[in-house]
Formats: structure tokens, C-alpha cells, sequence
């Protein structure tokens, strides 16, 4: 398919229930990474007139929408889960090529986000404030949980299909309505799971999607007076700049960043589960994972033989088209994360780390046409280089060599993230320790780092997190304030 010989759908905005082109009568286009001449379609160029007609369609359902029972607004999302089910495949596609992470992964993670609107439908049903002894006997004092209102939601390209829904979810079975403003990369796999929602029969003016520029849309959300709180997802300058305005405006705000994701391989740990676990965390998705394995901090003993199992797998992976059968990493999302990726690589080389592997785009024929790099791994990477301070947001992994655990401990900790880390080792003590003394928001032992489970507590510690959770009935603390209910009979 390219633009030329192949008539392309245009998506549009969603606005109190209707699909709506922009006023700017401007659209973006979406490109295939594998295929950087292939466009999957065209999205709304939005102004920040249509952000407004979103925000006001908000507000006026919210209070209508609030006032519906937990399993009225449930009902909704177990048919948007149905249809979602059924589309499974046609979504997944969608995501594999608009941001290139495989067929299998994208299949995965639709089906997680079927899974995050069935749980959070049975969220709805669930008690959610405390009754608080009074010491005035005849009175009745208990806490409920009041809306926050209209929510504003920024969403990044890594997962279009999940993050939209573990944000949505919880903001709307809560009694909030929401604007959301996806990422350009994969505005297209968004509206997909917004169509969904719409096919669901949810009320008009609950959930809104406007698409457009982050510097313009992304602006709007924090700043736009409807805006009661906004949830972010992306990178740490965007976040901070939207945490700025919106505490000037004293709106809840919740930021979930990058990170820096440490893996520590003790002496005595099983090195096939630890390098099995190494390369699926750091390499799954092109390292394209905010609990991506990044720095890989290996002690002296099993330096080596963790090193000759690693390469030994990392030479087996096969990169490619991620819709072509066979393909184990896909491209990166855009040309612009291809030279940061490959920036990041020489910065390696000059700061003295040796290249044991990859660094390049690969020679296949095929990778000529898309945002391809070889899975790459450097060693002799000491703490204070670029590439084991900086989220590099690719398939780069730095092997790093220590005497002690307790070295091992303190360079884990020596990042100014802190979102998830793993370690591997077969010891009680060294686990416990691990527990206690590592600071990041996620800790995960014989396991990688880049697990995640929608029913428990998500989210880092240090400048990975603003430090609320996502995920699970943890959810809930952001989109909701509590109230103190005192009833005297
Ligand atoms: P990004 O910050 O560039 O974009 C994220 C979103 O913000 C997009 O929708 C974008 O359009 C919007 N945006 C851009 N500029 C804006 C502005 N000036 N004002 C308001 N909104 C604006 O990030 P990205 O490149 O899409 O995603 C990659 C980043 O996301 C990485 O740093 C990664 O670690 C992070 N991430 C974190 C998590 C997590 O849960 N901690 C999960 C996934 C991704």
C-alpha cells in the first residue's frame, strides 16, 4: 500500500458521541516503521476549538454519568470488552503497524486491555469508603469517593491499546468523564478501542478522543478550565512541563515517566532463567518499554558464562516486519527513535564501552525500508557513561561487572529513575535485601523487569513517577477525593 495507489481512511475525532473531522480541515498521517513508505491512515490535526467542544461535552455528562450504578457503567464496559474480543485481530494489526512491535505482542496486549475493561467493570461493584467510628454515638460517620470530575488524558505510542484503557477504565467506572489525546504515532490504534466504547452504547460526552499535536492538544488538557486532573504517560520533559501548569492551576495531576531498569545477576542465580528474562525484558517490543532491562549488572563469577548465554541468544533473534511470521523484534516506532537509538550507540563506543554486539541497522534487504537496528549490547559500561544514565528507549543492553552484591545494590540505585528492577539469585537473604534496599516502584525477583499485572499497583519512585499508582484498586487514590459523610439522625 502507499499513498498513491491505495484510497486510506481518515479517522476522526470523537466528540459527545459523534466522529467529527477537525475545523482545521488538517491531518496527520500514520506511517508503517516497517514500511516507512507504507500509510496506514490519517488522523485530525486538531485545534484547540475542538479541544474545547471535548471538554465542554465532558463536563456536561459528567454529573448524569456519575449518578449511574457501578454495574450500569460495568454493563458498558463488558460489551466494549466483547467487541473489543472480536477485533482482536483487526486491532493488533493496527498497532503492529503503526508502531511495529510484533503480531504476537500487539495480539497480547488487546487482549489486556479486554481483560483491564472486565476488571475494572466488576471495580464498579466494589465498596470504596470506610465507616469511622463517631464519638458522637447517635451520628453515622463514614467515607465515600467522589469523582474528580472531567479527566484529562495524554497517552505515548509504546502501548496504544493498554494505556488508553488502564487510564480510561478506572477514570470512568469512578463516576469521571474524559478527553483523551493519543500519541500521533498510533492515534489510529486508538480510535479503534475508542469505536469500541462508542459500538458499546457508552452515553455521549463520557469519553471524548481529540488527536493532534501534543505542543497544541496536549497543552489544552492541562490548561483548559473543564480539566480537573490529568493522567500522563510519556517522557520526563513533557511530564514535568505539564505537572508545572498544572499545579499552578491546583488540578490532581499523575505522571508515569521513564526509566533506567536495572537487572542484577548474583553468583548463584540460574543464568538460563536470568538471560531468557534479560532479553525478553530489555529487547520484547525493540526496548521500547518504560520497564525495559537496560543496564545488566552481572558479578564477576558468572560474568562470563552470563555473557557467552546472552550473545549466544541475542545472535538468534530474528528482526523484521513484526506482521511477517517468524519475526521476534520489530522495527522502532519512528525514524526519529531509530537516530536517538543510534545516537546513543556511538555515544556508547566514545565514551569507551565495548561493542559486543549489534550497533547497527541490520544488512537484510527489507531493513532498508523500515526503522530497523540489531539488537545491541555493549560491556566494560561503568556507572557514570551516558548510555547507563540515560533512558535510551531501544534494544541496548550495558553489561556492567561487580565483586558484591552490595556493589551491585548501590549501582542499581544510582539512577535518578526508578521505576522496576530484577534480580536474579536463589538466595532468601539476597532476595530479602534486594526487597528492602531497591528503590524503584516495582521490584521483581527471578523474574524481568518488565512485568506488569493490571490488578496490582503500577508506577516508580525518583523521577520515574509522580509517585501515585496506576493499576489495580490503587487506581482509584487519583481518580477520586474522598469525602467524610457525618449523618445525624
Ligand atoms: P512524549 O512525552 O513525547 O509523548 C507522550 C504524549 O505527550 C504524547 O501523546 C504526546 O503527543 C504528548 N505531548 C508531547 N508534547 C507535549 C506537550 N508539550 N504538552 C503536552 N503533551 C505533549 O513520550 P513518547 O515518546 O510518546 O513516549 C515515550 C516515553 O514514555 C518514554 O520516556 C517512556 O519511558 C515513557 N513511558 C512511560 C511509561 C510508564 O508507565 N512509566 C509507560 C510508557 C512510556
Amino acid at each position: 500500500m502507499t499513498a498513491t495507489d491505495v484510497k486510506l481512511k481518515t479517522y476522526l475525532n470523537y466528540i459527545n458521541g459523534e466522529w467529527s473531522a477537525s475545523e482545521t480541515e488538517e491531518t496527520g498521517t500514520s506511517y508503517n516503521p516497517a514500511n516507512k513508505d507504507e500509510i496506514v491512515g490519517f488522523y485530525q490535526l486538531s485545534s484547540s476549538n475542538d479541544f474545547d467542544q471535548a471538554a465542554t461535552s465532558a463536563r456536561a455528562a459528567q454529573k448524569e454519568w456519575q449518578k449511574l450504578s457501578g454495574n450500569v457503567k460495568g454493563d458498558y464496559f463488558l460489551k466494549a470488552a466483547s467487541i473489543l474480543e472480536e477485533r482482536i485481530d483487526d486491532v493488533a494489526t493496527t498497532m503492529t503497524k503503526e508502531m511495529g512491535k510484533t503480531f504476537p505482542e500487539a495480539k497480547g496486549e488487546t487482549a489486556r486491555g479486554v481483560a483491564i475493561l472486565r476488571y475494572y467493570a466488576g471495580e464498579g461493584m466494589r465498596s470504596n469508603g470506610d465507616v469511622i467510628p463517631s464519638s458522637d454515638s447517635g451520628a453515622l460517620m463514614f467515607t465515600s469517593r467522589a469523582p474528580v470530575g472531567v479527566v484529562g488524558i495524554v497517552t505515548p505510542w509504546n502501548f496504544p491499546v493498554a494505556i488508553p484503557l488502564w487510564k480510561m477504565a478506572p477514570a470512568l467506572i469512578y463516576g469521571n468523564t474524559v478527553v483523551i489525546k493519543p500519541a500521533s504515532e498510533t492515534a489510529i490504534t486508538c480510535a479503534k478501542v475508542i469505536e469500541c466504547l462508542h459500538d458499546a452504547g457508552i452515553p455521549s460526552g463520557v469519553v471524548n478522543m481529540v488527536t493532534g499535536k501534543g505542543s497544541v492538544i496536549g497543552q489544552d488538557i492541562v490548561e483548559h478550565p473543564e480539566i480537573n486532573g490529568i493522567s500522563f504517560t510519556g517522557s520526563n520533559a513533557v511530564g514535568k512541563q505539564l505537572a508545572h501548569t498544572a499545579v499552578s492551576r491546583g488540578i490532581k495531576y499523575q505522571l508515569e515517566m521513564g526509566g533506567k531498569n536495572p537487572v542484577i545477576v548474583a553468583n548463584d542465580a540460574n543464568l538460563d532463567l536470568a538471560v531468557e528474562a534479560t532479553i525478553s525484558g530489555g529487547l520484547k517490543s525493540t526496548g521500547q518499554k518504560c520497564t525495559a532491562t537496560s543496564r545488566v549488572i552481572v558479578q564477576n563469577d558468572v560474568y562470563d558464562k552470563f555473557k557467552e548465554k546472552l550473545l549466544k541468544k541475542v545472535e538468534e533473534i530474528t528482526v523484521g516486519d513484526g506482521l511477517e511470521e517468524g519475526t521476534w523484534m520489530g522495527p522502532l516506532v519512528s525514524e526519529k527513535q531509530l537516530n536517538t537509538v543510534l545516537d546513543y550507540i556511538e555515544i556508547g563506543k566514545e565514551e569507551g564501552a565495548k561493542l559486543l554486539f549489534g550497533g547497527n541497522k541490520p544488512s537484510s534487504s527489507n531493513a532498508a525500508i523500515g526503522h530497523y537496528v540489531e539488537p545491541t549490547v555493549f560491556e566494560d559500561v561503568s556507572p557514570n557513561m551516558r548510555i547507563a544514565r540515560e533512558e535510551i528507549f531501544g534494544p541496548v543492553l550495558a553489561l556492567m561487572k561487580v565483586d558484591t552484591l552490595e556493589e551491585a545494590l548501590n549501582m542499581a540505585n544510582d539512577s535518578e529513575y526508578g521505576l522496576s528492577a530484577s534480580i536474579f539469585t536463589t538466595k532468601i537473604s539476597n532476595m530479602l535485601s534486594f526487597m528492602e534496599d531497591m528503590d524503584a516502584g516495582m521490584v521483581r525477583i527471578n523474574a524481568e523487569s518488565a512485568g506488569v499485572e493490571l490488578q496490582a499497583p503500577f508506577g516508580g519512585m525518583k523521577q520515574s513517577s509522580s509517585h501515585s499508582r496506576e493499576q489495580g484498586r490503587a487506581a482509584m487514590e487519583f481518580y477520586t477525593n474522598t469525602k467524610t459523610v457525618f449523618v445525624k439522625g
